[in-house]
């Protein structure tokens, strides 16, 4: 059977020997030494001022909305995966969307000027499938509105648009690490900023705001990531240049064979890509469905990414149509790619599609 993805297991001997020393230390959670060398290692990495390490993505995002004191609504994209939308509502926010450009899938700026009200407070934008924002035009709307930008970054490790890395735009970024991502400590996430007062806040916010042995500065909950997670972070950053190196020829080589027959997503220009998925845009969604279907005849199982559109979800209220994001989401496929696979298996899913639609 072929799954959408696979985690990355790094070699078992590195990661025992991080166990090993966990056993030693007897230090398994609350910023031990493992967590504390991967924070400092990741920013070095993607050339960030404050990455906080926390136990998952979606965390990361409530965390960010309570540290940049979001309130009323919030402007976001409905073609995401659900945590973007789940988070704001968990938090009491009122998401409202602005629908999508339907070449980068990406959110529009021009729609989210038209939803701004006297109650936004914030823009929470998602960099889908690694692919950049338009940050420039994002920034300058948040300025001219007064507000946050926090960008749900889960895809974009290691991503570089107009020679930056893309998590230095917005007042905070979030990561995830979850198994499934190019990047992963199996379940984990960072909260990013460039800002001190945010990034002190962030660390007090993911702790139960306890500062010392007897002082509890803020309302806090817990948000913290283990020893065990922090290993397996460390093991995998290792092999990060592989992981991308074999994600980029699996796409290059999945994009030379389908091109003439499905859309891909449009890259912005000015970004280095990080080719963490292999999202294809079918003619409609019968055709999606018979792709799909065939595929699992096969024992190779796609994903619907991002399926449903969010502002299909009934905890969402008032109703709001997404033209733009429906569409898309109703006929958008993402193939299979992670290190291992071979290009004996690549040519047989590339053939299952190509028959199903031509
Ligand atoms: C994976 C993902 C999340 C959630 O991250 P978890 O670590 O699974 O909580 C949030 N947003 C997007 C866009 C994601 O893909």
């Amino acid at each position: 059977m072929i799954l959408v993805t696979k985690s990355y297991l790094p070699e078992r001997a590195k990661l025992d020997q991080y166990i090993d020393k966990i056993y030693a230390s007897g230090w398994l959670t609350n910023r031990g030494c493992l967590l504390r060398e991967l924070e400092q290692r990741l920013a070095k990495f993607l050339g960030v001022r404050h990455l906080i390490l926390v136990a998952n993505g979606s965390l990361a995002l409530q965390v960010a909305y309570k540290a940049l004191e979001l309130t009323g609504e919030v402007i976001t994209t409905p073609f995401s995966f659900a945590a973007t939308t789940s988070t704001l509502a968990w938090e009491g926010l009122t998401p409202v969307f602005a629908d999508i450009d339907p070449q980068s899938f990406n959110i529009d700026p021009k729609q989210i000027v038209k939803k701004i009200s006297n109650k936004t407070s914030a823009i929470v934008p998602v960099h889908v499938f690694g692919n950049p924002c338009q940050v420039l035009e994002i920034e300058k709307i948040a300025k001219e509105n007064n507000l946050k930008v926090i960008y749900d970054a889960a895809h974009a490790f290691d991503v570089h648009c107009n020679g930056d890395n893309i998590l230095n735009y917005g007042d905070i970024s979030t990561l995830s690490f979850h198994a499934t991502k190019l990047f992963h400590t199996i379940e984990g996430g960072a909260i990013i900023t460039s800002d001190d007062v945010i990034a002190h806040k962030v660390r007090n916010l993911i702790n139960f705001g306890i500062t010392g042995p007897t002082t509890i500065e803020s309302l806090g909950t817990n948000a913290k990531m283990n020893e065990f997670e922090a290993a397996m972070g460390l093991c995998v950053l290792d092999d990060i240049e592989k992981i991308k190196v074999d994600r980029r020829s699996i796409w290059l080589y999945y994009k030379a064979k389908l091109e003439k027959y499905v859309i891909f997503q449009e890259i912005d220009e000015q970004a280095t890509y990080n080719y963490s998925y292999v999202p294809i845009l079918l003619e409609n969604e019968a055709q999606l469905i018979k792709v799909e279907q065939r595929l699992k005849e096969n024992q190779i199982i796609p994903r619907r990414y991002f399926y449903p559109s969010l502002d299909t979800l009934d905890y969402v209220t008032p109703v709001q149509f997404m033209p733009v994001s429906r569409d898309i989401s109703s006929r958008i496929l993402c193939l299979p790619t992670y290190s291992g696979l071979t290009v004996a298996e690549l040519d047989r899913i590339i053939s299952i599609v190509l028959a199903a639609i031509i």
